[in-house]
């Protein structure tokens, strides 16, 4: 069974002000990865929207009715977060989406699904719009898995910001595993090393802080040391990927030194354990990504990477010596080394 996307031209429709990097642009970029992939035999489907159940397992009743509220006009939320009249009803196909990605892929026959949506989600709180988001796609749809038999979820959030809200969703939760590689300190100030969960949580929430500059070798660092042993540790029955690409070295907002390459090596070694742990069970999300022809080609290097045969991951080399996925590594292991084999 091919790779299924789920993708809708009316992603376009939700328009922060112009100069806003979250632009509509950015949903060409979907679409034309999308007409690629189907002409190449990929399932590609159109989103549901969310219903208000499904937005509750995540969100306060009073914040998704003030955003609901909200539509049909302009709206600014916090700083850098904005509604456009359609944004409410585009939100509502990016969580459906993902939930719809999330049911193909745990019904079977589908492997592997990539939610093409936005606006983004990580940074959306239980009760604050926040940093371009409105509601969080993926802990949406990891707690959809949760509730239609997945035993354990396990979340790896490669976008170059921390993904707040996931953690703040999960860490008291100790069957979803969230996992974030990211630029720190950056926004939005979360994601330090030390932050490892609470409660029955404790252990189960993995942050990899990488300095400025950091190139695809500090992440194959961390995979191996840290992020590879825990998944396997952990066994998810169900892999997600949340997918933002800012990280990538032409990304105007992201510090760290990542190519398509970089992605797609990173993507592999998460398929691998999906593949060992859960019949090859991936479903990616899609979060940032600013500079739309490194948004193309890495979106582009992750269907490929699910679609295709499954192999060692090809982490490509960028020549340059770094220290900061030992560093990051070191941290992880000493605040994690007591919960997981490390
Ligand atoms: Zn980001």
């Amino acid at each position: 069974m091919s790779i299924l996307l789920v993708h809708s031209e009316r992603f376009v429709e939700h328009e922060p002000p112009p100069g806003h990097p979250e632009r509509p642009e950015r949903a060409e970029v979907f679409d034309v990865v999308a007409n690629r992939w189907r002409g190449r035999g990929a399932d590609v489907i159109a989103p549901r929207s969310a219903t208000r159940e499904h937005l509750l397992r995540i969100h306060d009743a009073d914040y998704v009715q003030k955003i609901a509220d909200a539509a049909g006009k302009p709206a600014r939320l916090d700083p850098d977060t904005f509604m456009s009249p359609e944004s409410y009803e585009i939100a509502l196909l990016a969580a459906g989406g993902t939930i719809d990605a999330v049911e193909r892929v745990m019904n079977g026959p589908t492997r592997a699904a990539v939610a093409l949506v936005r606006p983004p989600g990580h940074h959306a709180e239980r009760a604050r719009a926040m940093g371009f988001c409105l509601f969080n796609n993926i802990a949406i749809g990891a707690a959809h898995a949760r509730a239609h038999g997945a035993g354990r979820v396990a979340i790896v959030d490669y976008d170059v910001h921390h993904g707040n809200a996931t953690q703040h969703t999960f860490e008291p939760d100790p069957q979803v595993l969230y996992v974030s590689t990211h630029q720190y300190p950056f926004y939005p100030g979360t994601g330090a090393a030390g932050e490892i969960g609470r409660d029955a949580g404790r252990g189960f929430t993995v942050n990899l802080p990488l300095e400025a500059g950091a190139v695809a070798e500090d992440f194959h660092l961390v995979f191996s040391d840290v992020i590879l042993p825990i998944l396997r540790q952990f066994k998810p029955d169900l892999m997600m990927i949340s997918a933002g690409f800012d990280a990538h070295e032409a990304d105007p907002l992201g510090g760290l030194r990542l190519t398509a390459d970089a992605f797609a090596a990173m993507t592999m070694e998460l398929r691998q354990v999906a593949e060992e742990c859960c019949r090859g069970r991936v479903v990616a999300v899609t979060e940032g990504g600013y500079d739309l022809h490194a948004l193309a080609e890495s979106l582009d290097a992750v269907v490929s990477t699910l679609d295709g045969p499954a192999g060692p991951a090809r982490w490509p080399s960028s020549g340059i010596a770094s220290t900061r996925g030992r560093a990051s590594a070191d941290q992880a292991r000493k605040a994690l080394g007591p919960f997981w084999k490390l």
